[in-house]
């Protein structure tokens, strides 16, 4: 099912997002993971490419291709700037034969000693070669708090409606651990003519290693109320994991109560903290 009819209904969308095993682990390690999260009814799953697996095999195509064939709507994650035409043209083309329907069409990292190829440099050159090639629902990333590339808020947000008007038909938001970063994001994307729906992007905070190389690399803000409870805990895994689950949760009740189109939870394989947290949000949905 294409990732649009979840969001013709009157409720809040809420999706999982997964990264494939390392490559020295199984690709059946995952699927344990993705049983249990099937019992907590997500709308879709999605799959990242490149991050934790090999982008030079398809295994996010066939974690994506396996999620839907458990009933669960999927999407796969897809990056541009070190693929040539003809990668993307071939990558596609696993897509289709493996019954993919979303891509969420991201440009990638630019890291240093890689020479991105070219043929695309922003993410919304590839929304506009996917749509030449093939009948995907396409999504798109943003960035709540300013893309780490972009000057400024307003100059990010004139490149994400230019993904929009590229074929953009939903978007994922970074993660965030201040709702009013988000809020402020919001009304300015809406002022600025981008109508699609926005889902806000949650990460539980579990362990604190994980959270502060989390925001070294996006360079998300972490509240004053939140970092002290981080150090307070920060030798006592079960409370960090607990206070985590209900900073996300009462994060998630909030965005929920102010209209938010969606919830997609960066679950970091961990069906366990995705299992309290749906608990605790069930009926608000
Ligand atoms: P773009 O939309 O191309 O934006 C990148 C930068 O270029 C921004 O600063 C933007 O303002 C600027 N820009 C855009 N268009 C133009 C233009 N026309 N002219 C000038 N400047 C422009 N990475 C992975 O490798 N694998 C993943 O699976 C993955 N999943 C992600 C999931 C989500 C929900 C999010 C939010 C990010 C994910 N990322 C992933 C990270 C992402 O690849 C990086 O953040 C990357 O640096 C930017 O990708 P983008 O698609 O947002 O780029």
């Amino acid at each position: 099912m294409k990732i649009s009819e979840k969001f013709n209904k009157d409720r809040t969308v809420f999706s999982f997002e997964v990264f494939p095993p390392k490559k020295t682990s199984s690709v059946d390690t995952i699927y344990s993971t993705l049983d249990e999260l099937k019992e907590l009814h997500p709308d879709f799953i999605s799959v990242t490419y490149g991050a934790g697996g090999s982008s030079a095999n398809n295994i996010t195509a066939q974690i994506a291709s396996k999620i839907s064939e458990m009933g669960i709507t999927s999407a796969a994650h897809l990056s541009c700037v070190n693929n040539t035409k003809e990668d993307i043209l071939r990558i596609l083309d696993e897509f289709k034969a493996l019954g993919i329907e979303n891509i969420l069409a991201l440009r990638g990292d630019i890291v240093p000693d890689v020479e991105p190829k070219h043929d695309f440099d922003y993410a919304s050159d590839l929304v506009t070669f996917i749509k030449q090639h093939g009948d995907f629902h396409i999504s798109g990333a943003c960035y709540p708090e300013v893309h780490m590339d972009a000057p400024d808020m307003d100059t990010d947000i004139e490149h994400l409606k230019i993904k929009v008007e590229a074929g953009a038909e939903h978007l994922m938001s970074q993660l965030f651990f201040d709702n009013t970063a988000f809020y402020n994001f919001l009304e300015k994307a809406r002022a600025a003519g981008i109508n699609v729906p926005i889902e806000a992007g949650i990460m539980p905070v579990t362990n604190k290693k994980q959270i502060e190389r989390m925001v070294s690399m996006c360079g998300a803000s972490l509240p004053h109320k939140f970092a002290r409870v981080m150090q307070k805990y920060e030798n006592n895994p079960e409370a960090l994991r607990d206070a985590g689950i209900a900073y996300a949760t009462d994060q998630i009740v909030d965005l929920i109560g102010s209209g938010v189109d969606g919830i997609h939870l960066y679950t970091m394989n961990n069906p366990y903290v995705a299992r309290r947290i749906s608990e605790n949000i069930s009926s608000l949905l």
